[in-house]
């Protein structure tokens, strides 16, 4: 740190200050972790400063033996990790991964297929890039209108989906007609049968699961049956549980490894590496996958693939399990005590490491407010939509609440039951300002200064 204030002292406080936050706020952040500091080093180094294009043992650049060893070891590791038939650790991030995925199954699924009928030559191999770059423009456009016009069925947003997941303002909204299902409007559960019956009207290229914020765990026999039944590809996105498939929590049906034809995520939620991304896939979309440079990466981050490497190491020991185990009986405990003190929660509960709250409904208050209120007593959470949210993705009407921060840190039951009680302290003191309308502000409100000071302290002991 003091070579960084040498050169810029700004960074070097920042980093010091971002220490001094993480210590001193409880961290229930759904998408958020503390890596180890083995990871946090092998990713802080000179390997930052290599190019290695290509994939391990195949690079468009001198000099990657280091790389190949650093990146055959974080492919070989996830495989091993997740009984995955094949690994690609490139990807930058979650976002970055399902790009990746998506063009990889666009490319598999139609692309080359039409390339082989266009050129009347036979099978991926028999495509050498100089096909693709000889190709008369006419004929490329054929392939290209092709792409363009696939079908994608996604979580909505709205329902605990992600925005990568085929919402308008990403690519995914744009690159494909996308549609999205929702859970169920009273139980808030998935409907599979529902979903069937979209899938079967949609008849999308790609059936997606995966979700940023659904408090429960999905049933992926099911969702293969459906994808089978339309003739679609099974991608799940496991960004939020790759750490509950890691250390074994999700089994059978709630694994999607042994049903998807392509699965994503990111290395750094419950899975507790660094910020990144992978994706693991079926032999058959291998080839696919790893052209995701050049098809929507550069360079790969060496340091990074490092960090992973690491993190899937230390995700192999038996103590990952039990660690992954917590996640969930503290998220349970948090759940229970919300439930026991009167606060909605979303689906009556939880199955894995999140916990939806709606303050809207019975507070009166909106998201926004809540989460700057509760941040103000020292703990960091983020605002989210809950199902069918009158108040939209921007104030929203709930509150996202994750274990796996305070899972590393070794807080257990107890400590669940004393944050929601805090929390249901905070939330019920929170007065909502007065809007220009004279209705409710949706941002300004008071908190009960006595409620804050008694909070704080609270948070301050654990
Ligand atoms: N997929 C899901 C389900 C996510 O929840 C997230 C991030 O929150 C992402 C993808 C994107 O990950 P990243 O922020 O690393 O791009």
């Amino acid at each position: 740190l003091e070579t960084v204030a040498r050169v810029s002292p700004e960074v070097a406080r920042a980093i010091v200050q971002e220490l001094a936050d993480q210590r001193s706020n409880i961290k229930l952040i759904a998408s958020e972790n503390y890596s180890s500091l083995a990871a946090q080093c092998a990713m802080g180094n000179l390997l930052t400063d290599k190019y290695a294009e290509g994939i391990p043992h195949r690079r468009f650049y001198a000099g990657c033996d280091n790389v190949d060893t650093i990146e055959d070891l974080a492919n070989s590791r996830a495989r091993e990790l997740f009984g995955a038939e094949h690994a690609y650790a490139q990807a930058h991030s979650g976002a970055d991964a399902n790009l990746v995925a998506f063009w990889a199954i666009l490319r598999a699924k139609v692309e080359v297929p039409m390339m082989v009928k266009l050129k009347g030559v036979e099978g991926p191999d028999a495509l050498a890039p100089a096909d693709w770059t000889s190709m008369p423009i006419e004929k490329w456009n054929e392939v290209r209108h092709a792409l363009g016009n696939q079908r994608l069925l996604g979580m909505d947003l709205s329902s605990g989906g992600h925005l990568t997941h085929g919402y308008r303002l990403n690519a995914s909204g744009k690159m494909f007609e996308a549609h999205g299902y929702t859970v169920d409007r009273e139980t808030f559960l998935l409907d599979y049968d529902a979903i069937e019956r979209q899938a079967v009207e949609v008849k999308p290229l790609i059936l997606l699961a995966g979700f940023s914020a659904y408090p429960r765990n999905i049933n992926y026999r099911r969702m293969r049956e459906i994808a089978d039944k339309v003739g679609a590809v099974l991608m799940v996105d496991m960004a939020h549980f790759a750490g509950l498939v890691a250390g074994k929590v999700l089994k059978g049906e709630e694994n999607p490894l042994g049903y998807a034809d392509v699965v994503t995520t990111t290395t750094h939620k419950t899975l507790r590496g660094p910020r990144g991304g992978l994706v693991l896939c079926k032999k058959e979309f291998a080839e696919h996958v790893d052209r995701g440079c050049p098809m929507v990466l550069g360079g790969p981050l060496p340091h990074v693939m490092a960090a992973k490497a690491v993190a899937f190491t230390e995700a192999l020991r038996p103590e990952f399990s039990t660690y992954a185990h917590k996640i969930v009986e503290n998220s349970r405990a948090l759940a229970e005590a919300f439930v026991k003190v009167g606060l909605k929660v979303i689906s009556g509960g939880t199955d894995n490491h999140l916990v939806l709250v709606d303050v809207a409904s019975a507070l009166g208050i909106t998201g926004r407010q809540a989460e700057d209120a509760v941040r103000r007593c020292g703990i960091t959470l983020n605002r989210n939509p809950i199902p069918f949210d009158p108040n939209g993705a921007w104030y929203t009407s709930g509150l996202r609440f994750g274990t796996p921060a305070v899972t590393t840190l070794g807080m257990g039951a107890a400590e669940m039951t004393e944050i929601a009680e805090v929390v249901h302290e905070v939330l019920t003191h929170i007065t909502p300002g007065v809007s220009k309308s004279g209705g409710k502000d949706k941002t300004k409100y008071t908190l009960d200064p006595a409620v804050e000071k008694k909070a704080h302290d609270r948070v301050e002991k654990l």
